[in-house]
Protein backbone atom coordinates (compact mmCIF):
# COMPACT_ATOMS: atom_id res chain seq x y z
CA UNK A 1 0.00 0.00 0.00
CA UNK A 2 2.75 2.48 1.09
CA UNK A 3 4.22 1.64 -2.59
CA UNK A 4 0.98 2.56 -4.08
CA UNK A 5 1.24 6.13 -2.13
CA UNK A 6 4.78 6.48 -2.93
CA UNK A 7 4.68 6.16 -6.54
CA UNK A 8 1.53 8.62 -6.76
CA UNK A 9 3.33 11.30 -4.55
CA UNK A 10 6.48 10.64 -7.06
CA UNK A 11 4.14 11.67 -9.91
CA UNK A 12 2.66 14.36 -8.20
CA UNK A 13 5.12 15.70 -5.97
CA UNK A 14 7.70 16.75 -7.94
CA UNK A 15 11.20 15.25 -8.46
CA UNK A 16 12.77 17.35 -6.26
CA UNK A 17 10.59 17.72 -2.89
CA UNK A 18 9.94 14.16 -3.17
CA UNK A 19 13.59 12.87 -2.74
CA UNK A 20 14.77 15.12 -0.24
CA UNK A 21 11.29 14.22 2.07
CA UNK A 22 9.46 11.40 0.77
CA UNK A 23 12.17 8.91 -0.34
CA UNK A 24 13.86 8.72 3.04
CA UNK A 25 10.60 7.69 4.53
CA UNK A 26 10.99 4.27 5.87
CA UNK A 27 7.11 2.35 6.56
CA UNK A 28 7.22 0.80 9.65
CA UNK A 29 3.74 -0.49 9.51
CA UNK A 30 0.40 0.47 11.36
CA UNK A 31 -1.17 -0.38 14.81
CA UNK A 32 -4.24 0.73 16.69
CA UNK A 33 -4.97 3.78 14.34
CA UNK A 34 -1.36 4.95 14.11
CA UNK A 35 1.17 4.62 11.60
CA UNK A 36 4.37 4.65 12.07
CA UNK A 37 7.21 5.96 9.49
CA UNK A 38 11.14 5.90 9.91
CA UNK A 39 12.84 9.21 9.24
CA UNK A 40 16.51 9.45 9.68
CA UNK A 41 16.58 12.48 11.52
CA UNK A 42 14.29 14.72 13.89
CA UNK A 43 14.21 17.84 11.72
CA UNK A 44 12.78 15.68 8.99
CA UNK A 45 10.57 14.43 11.12
CA UNK A 46 9.49 17.47 11.93
CA UNK A 47 9.88 18.95 8.74
CA UNK A 48 7.73 16.07 6.84
CA UNK A 49 5.08 16.29 9.71
CA UNK A 50 4.61 19.80 9.13
CA UNK A 51 4.73 19.75 5.61
CA UNK A 52 3.26 16.76 4.13
CA UNK A 53 1.51 15.38 7.52
CA UNK A 54 -2.06 16.21 6.15
CA UNK A 55 -1.67 15.42 3.03
CA UNK A 56 -0.03 11.92 4.01
CA UNK A 57 -2.71 11.25 6.28
CA UNK A 58 -5.72 11.89 3.55
CA UNK A 59 -3.63 9.72 1.07
CA UNK A 60 -3.16 6.42 3.96
CA UNK A 61 -6.72 6.71 5.46
CA UNK A 62 -8.20 6.52 1.70
CA UNK A 63 -6.66 3.22 1.92
CA UNK A 64 -6.98 2.08 5.27
CA UNK A 65 -9.78 4.37 7.08
CA UNK A 66 -8.75 2.97 10.61
CA UNK A 67 -5.76 5.04 10.60
CA UNK A 68 -6.05 8.80 12.48
CA UNK A 69 -2.53 9.44 13.50
CA UNK A 70 0.63 9.39 11.52
CA UNK A 71 4.22 9.14 14.09
CA UNK A 72 7.66 9.62 12.83
CA UNK A 73 10.59 8.05 14.42
CA UNK A 74 13.92 8.92 14.09
CA UNK A 75 16.57 6.78 13.82
CA UNK A 76 19.08 8.42 15.97
CA UNK A 77 21.85 6.09 15.39
CA UNK A 78 24.97 7.97 15.74
CA UNK A 79 26.50 6.75 18.80
CA UNK A 80 27.31 10.61 20.47
CA UNK A 81 23.67 11.45 20.10
CA UNK A 82 22.11 8.63 21.11
CA UNK A 83 21.33 9.73 24.54
CA UNK A 84 20.26 13.13 24.32
CA UNK A 85 18.11 12.58 21.64
CA UNK A 86 16.00 9.41 22.66
CA UNK A 87 13.63 11.61 24.96
CA UNK A 88 12.66 13.11 21.85
CA UNK A 89 12.42 10.83 18.87
CA UNK A 90 8.80 11.65 17.76
CA UNK A 91 7.11 13.72 15.70
CA UNK A 92 3.64 13.09 15.45
CA UNK A 93 1.22 15.25 12.25
CA UNK A 94 -2.47 14.64 14.55
CA UNK A 95 -5.69 14.56 11.87
CA UNK A 96 -6.64 18.13 13.08
CA UNK A 97 -4.11 20.38 11.78
CA UNK A 98 -2.81 23.04 13.80
CA UNK A 99 -3.66 26.58 13.22
CA UNK A 100 -3.36 27.11 10.03
CA UNK A 101 -1.63 30.72 10.07
CA UNK A 102 2.06 29.86 11.63
CA UNK A 103 2.24 26.14 10.44
CA UNK A 104 3.06 26.41 7.07
CA UNK A 105 6.46 26.77 6.04
CA UNK A 106 8.63 29.69 5.42
CA UNK A 107 8.98 30.90 2.04
CA UNK A 108 12.71 30.21 1.27
CA UNK A 109 13.99 33.04 0.41
CA UNK A 110 17.02 35.16 1.37
CA UNK A 111 15.24 38.05 2.96
CA UNK A 112 13.74 37.78 6.64
CA UNK A 113 10.14 37.82 6.67
CA UNK A 114 8.70 36.56 9.81
CA UNK A 115 5.13 35.55 10.59
CA UNK A 116 3.09 37.89 9.36
CA UNK A 117 1.55 40.00 11.66
CA UNK A 118 -2.70 39.24 12.61
CA UNK A 119 -4.66 42.41 12.13
CA UNK A 120 -6.48 41.68 15.34
CA UNK A 121 -3.94 41.21 17.19
CA UNK A 122 -2.97 44.79 18.88
CA UNK A 123 -2.82 46.51 21.92
CA UNK A 124 -5.98 47.88 21.72
CA UNK A 125 -7.79 44.33 21.30
CA UNK A 126 -6.05 42.95 24.34
CA UNK A 127 -8.12 42.96 27.50
CA UNK A 128 -6.24 43.63 30.33
CA UNK A 129 -7.22 42.01 33.34
CA UNK A 130 -5.59 40.72 36.71
CA UNK A 131 -4.18 37.70 35.17
CA UNK A 132 -2.23 38.91 32.49
CA UNK A 133 -1.66 42.85 33.95
CA UNK A 134 2.13 41.99 34.63
CA UNK A 135 2.63 39.90 30.93
CA UNK A 136 0.55 43.06 29.56
CA UNK A 137 2.77 45.85 31.16
CA UNK A 138 6.00 44.30 30.36
CA UNK A 139 5.05 44.11 26.76
CA UNK A 140 4.07 47.34 26.52
CA UNK A 141 7.29 48.29 28.15
CA UNK A 142 9.66 46.01 25.36
CA UNK A 143 6.94 47.92 22.58
CA UNK A 144 8.24 51.59 23.47
CA UNK A 145 11.72 50.55 21.71
CA UNK A 146 13.75 52.22 24.38
CA UNK A 147 16.95 51.13 25.73
CA UNK A 148 17.17 47.51 26.38
CA UNK A 149 16.30 46.92 30.09
CA UNK A 150 15.48 43.00 30.08
CA UNK A 151 17.01 40.83 27.75
CA UNK A 152 15.52 38.37 27.30
CA UNK A 153 11.98 38.93 27.61
CA UNK A 154 10.46 35.90 28.65
CA UNK A 155 6.06 35.61 28.46
CA UNK A 156 5.13 32.07 28.86
CA UNK A 157 1.49 30.94 29.80
CA UNK A 158 -1.31 27.87 28.92
CA UNK A 159 -3.02 27.32 25.45
CA UNK A 160 -5.04 30.75 24.59
CA UNK A 161 -4.09 32.73 26.77
CA UNK A 162 -2.73 35.53 24.95
CA UNK A 163 0.99 34.70 23.88
CA UNK A 164 0.81 34.98 20.07
CA UNK A 165 -1.59 37.80 20.46
CA UNK A 166 0.96 39.89 22.74
CA UNK A 167 3.87 39.29 20.44
CA UNK A 168 2.20 40.60 17.33
CA UNK A 169 0.90 43.43 19.19
CA UNK A 170 4.40 44.12 20.66
CA UNK A 171 5.83 43.94 16.52
CA UNK A 172 2.92 46.25 15.55
CA UNK A 173 3.74 48.82 18.29
CA UNK A 174 7.10 48.32 17.23
CA UNK A 175 6.51 48.92 13.26
CA UNK A 176 4.67 51.79 13.59
CA UNK A 177 6.66 53.62 16.34
CA UNK A 178 9.97 52.38 15.08
CA UNK A 179 9.77 51.61 11.42
CA UNK A 180 13.64 51.71 10.63
CA UNK A 181 13.68 48.87 13.16
CA UNK A 182 14.20 45.67 11.65
CA UNK A 183 11.71 43.76 14.31
CA UNK A 184 11.74 39.72 13.40
CA UNK A 185 8.88 38.04 14.46
CA UNK A 186 8.61 34.03 13.81
CA UNK A 187 7.59 30.96 15.49
CA UNK A 188 10.45 27.91 17.01
CA UNK A 189 9.08 26.29 14.45
CA UNK A 190 9.94 28.51 11.68
CA UNK A 191 13.28 29.14 13.40
CA UNK A 192 13.90 25.44 12.88
CA UNK A 193 12.56 25.25 9.37
CA UNK A 194 14.88 27.82 7.96
CA UNK A 195 18.20 26.17 9.82
CA UNK A 196 17.43 22.74 8.34
CA UNK A 197 16.70 24.69 4.84
CA UNK A 198 20.21 26.29 5.22
CA UNK A 199 21.65 23.38 6.59
CA UNK A 200 20.22 21.51 3.09
CA UNK A 201 21.18 24.24 1.18
CA UNK A 202 24.76 24.50 2.63
CA UNK A 203 23.83 28.63 3.36
CA UNK A 204 24.58 28.28 7.06
CA UNK A 205 26.63 31.62 6.74
CA UNK A 206 23.39 33.06 5.49
CA UNK A 207 21.86 32.22 7.82
CA UNK A 208 23.84 33.17 10.40
CA UNK A 209 24.35 36.60 9.13
CA UNK A 210 20.70 37.18 8.57
CA UNK A 211 19.41 36.25 12.18
CA UNK A 212 22.59 38.72 13.63
CA UNK A 213 21.16 41.47 11.39
CA UNK A 214 17.97 41.83 13.33
CA UNK A 215 17.37 44.56 15.99
CA UNK A 216 14.35 43.04 17.66
CA UNK A 217 13.95 39.06 17.85
CA UNK A 218 10.81 37.87 18.63
CA UNK A 219 10.40 33.89 18.77
CA UNK A 220 7.32 32.75 19.35
CA UNK A 221 6.48 28.79 21.45
CA UNK A 222 10.16 28.33 21.96
CA UNK A 223 9.37 24.89 24.00
CA UNK A 224 9.13 23.35 19.98
CA UNK A 225 12.94 23.79 19.69
CA UNK A 226 13.57 21.61 23.06
CA UNK A 227 15.03 17.99 22.55
CA UNK A 228 16.04 19.44 18.63
CA UNK A 229 19.90 19.91 19.50
CA UNK A 230 21.25 21.45 16.63
CA UNK A 231 18.59 23.87 16.36
CA UNK A 232 18.74 24.44 20.21
CA UNK A 233 22.57 25.28 19.65
CA UNK A 234 21.85 27.29 16.78
CA UNK A 235 19.24 29.46 18.61
CA UNK A 236 21.66 29.87 21.46
CA UNK A 237 24.44 31.07 19.49
CA UNK A 238 22.08 33.68 17.76
CA UNK A 239 20.63 34.53 20.93
CA UNK A 240 23.94 35.34 22.49
CA UNK A 241 25.01 37.11 19.33
CA UNK A 242 22.02 39.50 19.73
CA UNK A 243 22.38 39.97 23.39
CA UNK A 244 26.00 40.85 23.23
CA UNK A 245 24.77 44.07 20.47
CA UNK A 246 22.14 44.58 22.64
CA UNK A 247 18.98 43.96 20.64
CA UNK A 248 16.29 42.86 22.35
CA UNK A 249 14.96 39.58 22.26
CA UNK A 250 11.45 38.67 23.02
CA UNK A 251 10.38 35.01 23.77
CA UNK A 252 7.52 32.97 24.38
CA UNK A 253 6.39 29.57 25.42
CA UNK A 254 3.40 27.39 27.09
CA UNK A 255 5.52 27.17 30.13
CA UNK A 256 8.22 28.22 32.67
CA UNK A 257 12.25 27.79 31.48
CA UNK A 258 12.68 25.62 34.30
CA UNK A 259 9.69 23.50 33.47
CA UNK A 260 11.00 22.90 29.63
CA UNK A 261 12.08 19.45 29.28
CA UNK A 262 15.21 18.51 27.01
CA UNK A 263 16.54 21.82 26.59
CA UNK A 264 19.85 22.81 27.56
CA UNK A 265 20.83 24.40 30.92
CA UNK A 266 22.56 27.04 29.35
CA UNK A 267 20.20 27.99 27.28
CA UNK A 268 17.23 27.62 29.98
CA UNK A 269 19.34 30.27 32.33
CA UNK A 270 19.90 32.23 29.47
CA UNK A 271 16.14 32.71 29.00
CA UNK A 272 15.56 32.97 32.24
CA UNK A 273 18.43 35.89 32.58
CA UNK A 274 15.64 38.29 31.74
CA UNK A 275 12.35 39.27 32.83
CA UNK A 276 9.90 36.20 33.24
CA UNK A 277 6.43 37.14 32.75
CA UNK A 278 3.72 34.68 32.57
CA UNK A 279 -0.45 35.24 31.73
CA UNK A 280 -2.38 33.38 34.01
CA UNK A 281 -5.27 31.21 33.43
CA UNK A 282 -8.06 33.74 32.73
CA UNK A 283 -10.69 34.87 35.93
CA UNK A 284 -14.15 35.26 35.55
CA UNK A 285 -14.36 38.88 35.46
CA UNK A 286 -11.12 38.80 32.23
CA UNK A 287 -13.32 36.75 30.39
CA UNK A 288 -16.88 38.80 30.85
CA UNK A 289 -14.29 41.31 29.68
CA UNK A 290 -13.00 39.42 26.71
CA UNK A 291 -16.65 38.76 25.95
CA UNK A 292 -18.06 42.39 26.26
CA UNK A 293 -15.18 43.62 24.07
CA UNK A 294 -15.77 41.08 21.19
CA UNK A 295 -19.47 41.14 21.51
CA UNK A 296 -19.37 44.99 21.01
CA UNK A 297 -17.45 44.12 17.55
CA UNK A 298 -19.83 41.58 16.40
CA UNK A 299 -22.17 43.70 17.06
CA UNK A 300 -21.12 46.14 14.31
CA UNK A 301 -20.48 42.97 11.90
CA UNK A 302 -24.00 42.39 12.49
CA UNK A 303 -26.35 45.01 12.52
CA UNK A 304 -29.74 44.48 14.54
CA UNK A 305 -27.86 41.75 16.85
CA UNK A 306 -26.86 42.07 20.40
CA UNK A 307 -26.15 40.26 23.02
CA UNK A 308 -27.31 40.76 26.90
CA UNK A 309 -24.92 41.24 29.61
CA UNK A 310 -26.19 38.18 31.41
CA UNK A 311 -25.75 35.78 28.44
CA UNK A 312 -22.28 37.05 28.56
CA UNK A 313 -22.05 36.54 32.24
CA UNK A 314 -23.51 33.24 31.58
CA UNK A 315 -20.80 32.99 29.13
CA UNK A 316 -18.02 34.05 31.41
CA UNK A 317 -19.22 31.56 34.08
CA UNK A 318 -19.54 28.83 32.18
CA UNK A 319 -16.43 28.74 29.66
CA UNK A 320 -13.63 28.84 31.33
CA UNK A 321 -11.16 26.56 29.33
CA UNK A 322 -9.54 29.24 27.48
CA UNK A 323 -9.75 32.26 24.98
CA UNK A 324 -10.32 31.12 21.67
CA UNK A 325 -13.01 28.81 22.81
CA UNK A 326 -14.76 31.93 24.51
CA UNK A 327 -14.14 33.54 21.34
CA UNK A 328 -15.28 30.78 19.10
CA UNK A 329 -18.17 30.33 21.04
CA UNK A 330 -19.31 34.10 20.75
CA UNK A 331 -18.24 33.96 17.03
CA UNK A 332 -20.61 30.89 16.67
CA UNK A 333 -23.65 32.80 18.36
CA UNK A 334 -23.77 35.82 16.24
CA UNK A 335 -23.51 33.47 13.07
CA UNK A 336 -25.88 31.17 14.56
CA UNK A 337 -28.66 33.63 15.69
CA UNK A 338 -28.55 36.05 11.81
CA UNK A 339 -28.67 33.11 10.01
CA UNK A 340 -31.94 31.78 11.40
CA UNK A 341 -32.76 35.84 12.05
CA UNK A 342 -33.92 35.15 15.76
CA UNK A 343 -32.97 37.82 18.86
CA UNK A 344 -29.90 36.22 21.24
CA UNK A 345 -31.26 34.45 23.68
CA UNK A 346 -30.48 32.40 26.51
CA UNK A 347 -32.23 29.92 24.70
CA UNK A 348 -30.68 30.23 21.42
CA UNK A 349 -27.19 30.40 23.39
CA UNK A 350 -28.14 27.22 24.61
CA UNK A 351 -28.95 25.58 21.57
CA UNK A 352 -26.27 26.91 19.43
CA UNK A 353 -23.64 25.98 21.94
CA UNK A 354 -24.79 22.96 23.69
CA UNK A 355 -21.74 21.23 22.47
CA UNK A 356 -19.12 23.56 24.56
CA UNK A 357 -21.34 23.70 27.37
CA UNK A 358 -21.21 20.17 27.76
CA UNK A 359 -17.57 20.06 27.51
CA UNK A 360 -17.14 22.60 29.89
CA UNK A 361 -19.64 21.87 32.37
CA UNK A 362 -18.44 22.46 35.80
CA UNK A 363 -18.79 19.70 37.96
CA UNK A 364 -20.74 21.81 40.84
CA UNK A 365 -23.75 20.06 42.09
CA UNK A 366 -26.84 21.81 42.85
CA UNK A 367 -26.14 20.31 46.66
CA UNK A 368 -23.23 22.47 46.73
CA UNK A 369 -24.33 25.09 45.70
CA UNK A 370 -26.90 24.95 48.33
CA UNK A 371 -24.59 24.05 50.84
CA UNK A 372 -22.46 27.34 50.39
CA UNK A 373 -25.15 29.63 50.31
CA UNK A 374 -26.60 28.43 53.39
CA UNK A 375 -23.62 28.44 55.34
CA UNK A 376 -22.83 31.88 53.38
CA UNK A 377 -26.32 33.37 55.07
CA UNK A 378 -26.10 31.19 58.20
CA UNK A 379 -29.38 29.33 57.67
CA UNK A 380 -30.46 25.78 57.62
CA UNK A 381 -30.62 23.57 54.18
CA UNK A 382 -34.15 22.59 55.08
CA UNK A 383 -34.84 26.62 55.39
CA UNK A 384 -32.97 27.22 51.95
CA UNK A 385 -35.15 24.39 50.35
CA UNK A 386 -38.65 24.88 52.71
CA UNK A 387 -41.75 26.85 51.98
CA UNK A 388 -41.25 29.61 54.33
CA UNK A 389 -41.40 33.54 52.58
CA UNK A 390 -39.75 35.52 54.99
CA UNK A 391 -36.90 37.60 53.27
CA UNK A 392 -33.94 35.98 55.02
CA UNK A 393 -34.73 32.47 53.27
CA UNK A 394 -36.17 33.90 50.13
CA UNK A 395 -33.02 35.91 48.55
CA UNK A 396 -30.62 33.16 49.69
CA UNK A 397 -33.09 30.87 47.87
CA UNK A 398 -33.25 33.02 44.80
CA UNK A 399 -29.67 33.71 44.72
CA UNK A 400 -28.96 29.80 45.05
CA UNK A 401 -31.85 29.36 42.38
CA UNK A 402 -29.65 31.87 39.86
CA UNK A 403 -26.55 30.30 40.88
CA UNK A 404 -28.01 26.77 39.56
CA UNK A 405 -28.95 28.24 36.81
CA UNK A 406 -25.82 29.98 35.93
CA UNK A 407 -23.38 26.88 37.01
CA UNK A 408 -25.01 23.71 36.25
CA UNK A 409 -26.70 22.35 33.06
CA UNK A 410 -30.01 21.82 34.81
CA UNK A 411 -33.18 22.73 33.95
CA UNK A 412 -35.98 24.84 35.26
CA UNK A 413 -38.14 22.48 36.92
CA UNK A 414 -35.21 20.06 37.76
CA UNK A 415 -34.14 23.17 39.38
CA UNK A 416 -37.28 23.54 40.83
CA UNK A 417 -37.57 20.06 42.42
CA UNK A 418 -34.79 20.68 44.32
CA UNK A 419 -35.89 23.33 45.94
CA UNK A 420 -38.92 21.63 47.77
CA UNK A 421 -40.54 20.73 44.63
CA UNK A 422 -41.42 24.52 43.23
CA UNK A 423 -42.22 24.93 39.65
CA UNK A 424 -40.21 26.05 36.52
CA UNK A 425 -41.82 29.59 36.89
CA UNK A 426 -40.86 30.32 40.40
CA UNK A 427 -37.17 29.20 39.17
CA UNK A 428 -37.27 31.61 36.79
CA UNK A 429 -39.09 34.22 38.65
CA UNK A 430 -36.04 34.01 41.10
CA UNK A 431 -33.52 34.07 38.92
CA UNK A 432 -34.26 37.03 37.24
CA UNK A 433 -34.96 38.87 40.64
CA UNK A 434 -31.21 38.24 41.07
CA UNK A 435 -30.75 39.45 38.05
CA UNK A 436 -32.03 42.71 38.48
CA UNK A 437 -31.03 42.97 42.12
CA UNK A 438 -27.64 42.48 41.12
CA UNK A 439 -27.72 45.62 39.26
CA UNK A 440 -29.30 47.55 41.66
CA UNK A 441 -28.12 46.67 45.00
CA UNK A 442 -24.29 46.26 45.49
CA UNK A 443 -24.25 43.91 48.40
CA UNK A 444 -26.21 40.99 46.82
CA UNK A 445 -24.08 41.77 43.61
CA UNK A 446 -20.88 41.06 45.70
CA UNK A 447 -22.58 38.06 48.00
CA UNK A 448 -23.12 36.30 44.59
CA UNK A 449 -20.20 37.08 43.20
CA UNK A 450 -18.25 35.64 46.41
CA UNK A 451 -20.45 32.74 46.09
CA UNK A 452 -19.52 32.16 42.63
CA UNK A 453 -15.95 32.29 42.97
CA UNK A 454 -15.88 30.02 46.07
CA UNK A 455 -17.89 27.78 43.92
CA UNK A 456 -16.04 27.86 41.09
CA UNK A 457 -12.34 27.44 43.02
P1 LIG B 1 -1.69 31.63 22.79
O1 LIG B 1 -0.68 32.10 21.79
O2 LIG B 1 -1.31 32.00 24.20
O3 LIG B 1 -2.04 30.20 22.66
P2 LIG B 1 -3.39 33.49 21.41
O4 LIG B 1 -2.57 34.70 21.55
O5 LIG B 1 -3.36 32.81 20.09
O6 LIG B 1 -3.03 32.43 22.55
O7 LIG B 1 -4.88 33.83 21.82
C1 LIG B 1 -5.99 33.04 21.45
C2 LIG B 1 -7.14 33.91 21.07
O8 LIG B 1 -7.63 34.56 22.22
C3 LIG B 1 -6.75 35.01 20.10
O9 LIG B 1 -7.78 35.19 19.17
C4 LIG B 1 -6.59 36.22 20.98
O10 LIG B 1 -6.89 37.40 20.28
C5 LIG B 1 -7.58 35.96 22.08
N1 LIG B 1 -7.17 36.54 23.35
C6 LIG B 1 -6.40 35.97 24.31
N2 LIG B 1 -6.24 36.78 25.35
C7 LIG B 1 -6.91 37.92 25.06
C8 LIG B 1 -7.13 39.16 25.74
N3 LIG B 1 -6.61 39.39 26.96
N4 LIG B 1 -7.88 40.10 25.13
C9 LIG B 1 -8.42 39.86 23.93
N5 LIG B 1 -8.26 38.74 23.23
C10 LIG B 1 -7.51 37.76 23.78
MG1 LIG C 1 0.35 31.05 20.33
Amino acid sequence: QWGTIREELNQTMGANSFQSWIEPLTYLGSENGIARFQVPTNFMGNYVSQNYGDMLLSKITRLNPSIRRIVFDAATSSASNENRASANTKTEAESLSAPAVQTKAAPQSDSLSGSPLDKRFTFDTFVVGKPNELAHAAARRVAEGGPVTFNPLFLYGGVGLGKTHLMHAIAWELRNNHPHLNVLNLSAEQFMYRFVQALRDRKMMDFKELFRSVDVLMVDDVQFIAGKDSTQEEFFHTFNALVDQHKQIIISADRAPEEIKDMENRIRSRLQSGLVVDLHPTDYELRLGILQSKSEMYARMYPGLEVEHGILEFLAARIVSNVRILEGALTRLFAFASLVGKPISMDLTQECLTDILRVSERKVSIEEIQRKVADHYLIRHSDLVGPKRVRTFARPRQIAMYLCKQLTTRSLPEIGRHFGGRDHTTVMHGVRRIEELKKQDAQIAEDVELLRRSLEA
